[in-house]
């Protein structure tokens, strides 16, 4: 007698570039039953640019950070799946969040995934479960948005696809609640036109401020870039000035790091965000402690309940191929092989100084990427992503004002990248 195959039933929360990864990886496999889940009327997650900050259409609060002019900081061709190369610029390589929004379509089209995503329906909560056979299982709560109707549908599996920059994080600075002007966080920040003739303290130089910095230029009158790390080239356009971390605020004036005060209009966090997770119930045994998320096997896998993954949290990445990679761990049928339960939570301990920069890869994200396919016995991913990652990374460094206009060329064999910024 042939034997009966039950379908393991997936979840997947959010139709984002991860989420349609996830889906992707799922959907052509007979052992599973997909569905996904995404609160808003769109796929694509961050790369729907909404003029509106506060509330979507569905009453939810706004899920997108993009702004109005983001070009991307990577170059397009190192940003692509690997199993669908189409974001392909050449001149300039930087593309806008349209275009990446559109290829994220194309890839939804050919992959067939519209069919499996429930839009306008949120995940309220889900909770951990043992069925009446005695296995884990996952009670998921949806609502869809225009009904307000509330369900509970079992899975046998999660995949966490809610994306890492909806939630601002903004830093204790004393006396911010006297601050006299206007405070706002990069999650908020749509056009340049809105600071016109004000002059503005945008806090934190990493990726967003220093790119909010040179989309405010033309615009405000003046930019204080507040950081603690190394100073950026000199190429800055003027009306830019690169100063110390803030102290506090006092009688309207920023106090300085060094002692010295500015005043301004607006003060801008571009401090980042924080992870969130607000639908998962305690006994799912995710933790968030100061942005360090336990226990996570290769900051992936639920190590308590290994058929819950979190996708896409390693932070200063090549975001959608690393996605890809994470699926080849993921998917089910190719975790048998998983390590030890105590080998998994060594390998999940604090490995840098501050939790909040545990999850921060940067050039251990190759390495990662590797381990996940070796694990998972699939390619690893091509050597062009390294190498332009490398190349573009030293290039943003020197040539802060004009990298995002470069010509990016990749070796037919791949084998090597050159960058050619235009004069
Ligand atoms: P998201 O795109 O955030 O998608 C998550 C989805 O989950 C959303 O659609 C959301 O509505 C849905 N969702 C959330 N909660 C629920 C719920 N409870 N129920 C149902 N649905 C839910 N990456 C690059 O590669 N290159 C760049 O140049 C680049 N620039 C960036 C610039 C900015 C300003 C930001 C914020 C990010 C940038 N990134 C860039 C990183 C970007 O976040 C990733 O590329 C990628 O889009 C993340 O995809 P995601 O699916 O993890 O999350």
């Amino acid at each position: 007698m042939a034997e009966i195959v039950r379908r393991k039933k997936v979840c997947v929360i959010g139709a984002g570039a991860a989420g349609l990864c996830a889906a992707r990886h799922f959907a052509p496999n007979l052992n599973f039953e997909l569905k996904v889940f995404e609160q808003t009327n769109d796929i694509g997650g961050t790369w729907v640019y909404k003029e509106a900050t506060e509330v979507d259409e569905n009453g939810l609060p706004v899920h997108s950070s993009m702004y109005r002019d983001l070009r991307t900081n990577l170059p397009a061709k190192i940003m692509n799946f690997p199993d669908y190369q189409r974001l392909n610029a050449v001149e300039p390589c930087c593309v806008s969040h349209q275009e990446v929004r559109s290829y994220l379509q194309n890839y939804a089209d050919h992959f067939d995934l519209f069919k499996y995503i429930q839009f306008g329906t949120r995940i309220e909560s889900v909770r951990l479960q043992v069925s009446a056979e005695g296995e884990e299982e996952w009670a998921v709560r949806t609502k869809i948005m225009k009904t307000k109707e509330e369900k509970e549908i079992i899975f046998n599996v999660i995949m966490i696809c809610n994306g890492h920059y909806f939630d601002p994080y903004m830093p204790k600075i004393p006396g911010i609640e006297k601050f006299p002007g206007m405070i706002v966080h990069s999650h908020s920040y749509r056009k340049p036109e809105d600071f016109s003739g004000k002059s503005v303290l945008i806090l934190g130089a990493a990726a967003s401020g220093v790119d909010i910095a040179l989309d405010l230029a033309n615009h405000a009158i003046r930019i204080y870039l507040s950081h603690n790390n190394e100073r950026l080239n000199g190429s800055l356009p003027s009306n830019i000035i690169e100063v110390l971390g803030v102290e506090k605020i006092e009688e309207g004036k920023i106090f300085l790091k060094d002692q010295s005060s500015v005043t301004v209009d607006v003060f801008m966090f571009c401090t980042g965000y924080r992870y969130s997770f607000p639908f998962l119930d305690e006994n799912c045994g995710i933790r968030v402690d100061d942005n360090f998320i336990t226990p996570l096997y290769k900051h992936l896998i639920n190590i308590d309940h290994p058929t819950m993954c979190i996708v896409g949290v390693p932070t200063v990445v090549v975001p959608f191929p690393m996605f890809h990679m994470q699926y080849f761990l993921a998917l089910l049928e190719k975790r048998a092989s998983l390590p030890t339960k105590l080998t998994m939570l060594e390998n999940s301990k604090l490995k840098t100084s501050k939790k909040r920069h545990a999850h921060k890869l940067m050039d251990k994200q190759w390495d990662y990427n590797n381990s996940l396919a070796d694990a998972g016995g699939f390619d690893r991913l091509p050597k062009f992503y390294k190498l332009g990652y490398e190349a573009w990374s030293a290039q943003r460094k020197a040539n802060l004002l004009n990298y995002k206009r470069a010509r990016f060329v990749i070796s037919e064999d791949e084998e090597s990248v050159e960058l050619i910024i235009p004069k």
